[in-house]
């Protein structure tokens, strides 16, 4: 384990929110538990699953052999695709529950606005993640790829204002318009694929900042998400890398340095993801 202290952030709730989690996307269900049960021992308190990932049993399996006490561990996971509707939607969230082995999670999210599906409608679905609030079962609640005019409308058509929004942020997509549309709500951004799924660990600026300050291309480029203030949840299957990724706590960026890694934002470009507007894939 890291001998430094992950941080937390504190959402506009009152509620606090490891900085530096874990994150499960495409570990194969079989090896989620393994894989969630040595993050654990590493020192990881943050797991971020989804009903599309298939592996939220896995994470359940994980946290009840380790054993922890409910409020040592930050649980997210996120509505399937397939059911923005409200009445889907409560269901399917029961099943999370029940796969996590959880009587409440801490954050559950809307994992894609959706538009040109359910009739462009994910406000009845942001209502109904807002009840599951009210009622206790989900501590806080958010979105996930929500563009700004997104944002707009569900905040004005229920008045309720997610807690984070999960989007694509790494030094190729810094994703300033999102990030800026979240900072005005107060919400907090939460960054996936923040280290752009390995693709920046071997671009020149990056290896150039690593080899400055001692650390590792992936060290740096996770300190340059929490110097901007950003959530972030990297994933691994290996050990050595859960523990390499939480040796970005103890590096540190100078102005410069993060200035540097600003500079190799690509725009629209650096996407390693589908745009938010026009993603529409529903499992099956
Ligand atoms: P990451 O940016 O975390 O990169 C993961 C990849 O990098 C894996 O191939 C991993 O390989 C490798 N890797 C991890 N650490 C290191 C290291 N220290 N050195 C070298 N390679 C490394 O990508 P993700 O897409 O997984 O994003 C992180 C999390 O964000 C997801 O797990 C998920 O929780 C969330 N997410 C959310 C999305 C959304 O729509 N809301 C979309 C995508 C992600 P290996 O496992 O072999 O070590």
């Amino acid at each position: 384990m890291t001998g430094a202290t992950v941080p937390t952030i504190t959402l506009h709730d009152q509620t606090t929110i490891p900085q530096l989690g874990f994150g499960v996307f495409q570990v194969p269900p079989a090896d989620t538990a393994r894989a969630v049960s040595e993050a654990l021992e590493a020192g990881y308190r943050h797991i971020d699953t989804a009903q599309m990932y298939g592996n939220e049993a896995g994470v359940g399996e994980a946290l009840a052999a380790a054993g922890l006490p409910r409020e040592e561990v930050y649980v997210t996971s996120k509505l399937s695709n397939a059911s923005h509707r409200p009445d889907d939607a409560r269901r399917s969230f029961e099943e999370t529950l029940e796969r996590l082995r959880l009587d409440r999670i801490d954050l559950f999210l809307i994992h894609w606005p959706l538009p040109t599906r359910y009739d462009g409608d994910f406000v009845s679905t942001w209502q109904t993640l807002a009840e599951l609030a009210k009622e206790g079962r989900a501590t806080s609640v958010g979105v996930s790829n929500f563009q700004p005019d997104h944002l707009d409308r569900i905040v004005q058509e229920t008045g309720v204002v997610p807690v984070v929004n999960q989007v694509e942020v790494h030094p190729y997509f810094r994703n300033e318009t999102v990030r800026a549309a979240n900072a005005g709500y107060e919400i907090a951004t939460e960054a996936w694929s923040p280290i752009a799924r390995g693709a920046v660990l071997d671009d020149p600026t990056v290896v150039r900042v690593a080899d400055e300050v001692g650390a590792t291309p992936s060290q740096v480029t996770l300190r340059w998400h929490l110097q901007r203030g950003d959530i972030v949840f990297p994933k691994s299957v290996r050990a050595e890398r859960m523990r390499e990724n939480l040796g970005a706590l103890e590096v540190e960026l100078s102005d410069q340095q993060m200035a540097a890694l600003d500079g190799l934002d690509r725009g629209e470009d650096g996407r390693c993801g589908p745009h938010p507007d026009t993603f529409d894939r529903i499992p099956d």
